[in-house]
């Protein structure tokens, strides 16, 4: 069921109750602003989730809201996973799902980080 990007936060998400501890994952980078964990089900060799500590619904939440700190430490995180990851030359994809039209699934801001090899096109037509 596709989020309704308008909702207020609701704090019992998978990604909030990772950010607690109360589920698992598998992080690959983690800072006061960002943490970052491989997605359940990837799309691609490489696919990272990267979602912001504070509790934002989705991008339009975050960018209306955030702090300035937060909205930096949260675009450096992305930035520095791709280039931990080694992703720059070969390139990589970002991707954030907003709402109904997107089939965003967790209201929980994510970026996520696809890699590994070509990607084709941006979008199914
Ligand atoms: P979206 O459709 O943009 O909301 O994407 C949600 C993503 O979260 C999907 O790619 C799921 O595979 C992923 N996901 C859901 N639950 C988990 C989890 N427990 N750990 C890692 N990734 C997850």
């Amino acid at each position: 069921m596709a989020v309704d990007a308008t909702l207020p936060y609701d704090d019992q998400n998978i990604f909030a109750k990772i950010l607690r501890g109360e589920i698992p994952n598998r992080t690959v980078y983690e800072d006061d602003y960002a943490l970052a964990f491989h997605d359940i089900n990837p799309q691609a060799p490489i696919h990272v989730l990267v979602i912001p500590k504070g509790a934002y619904v989705c991008w339009d939440d975050f960018s209306e809201k955030a702090s300035e700190a937060e909205i930096a430490g949260f675009v450096r995180a992305v930035g520095k996973v791709a280039r931990d990851l080694g992703l720059v030359a070969p390139g990589y994809r970002l991707l954030a799902n907003t709402g109904t039209n997107s089939h965003q699934e967790v209201p929980h801001l994510h970026v996520h980080l696809f890699a590994g090899q070509p990607l084709g096109p941006m979008l199914v037509r």
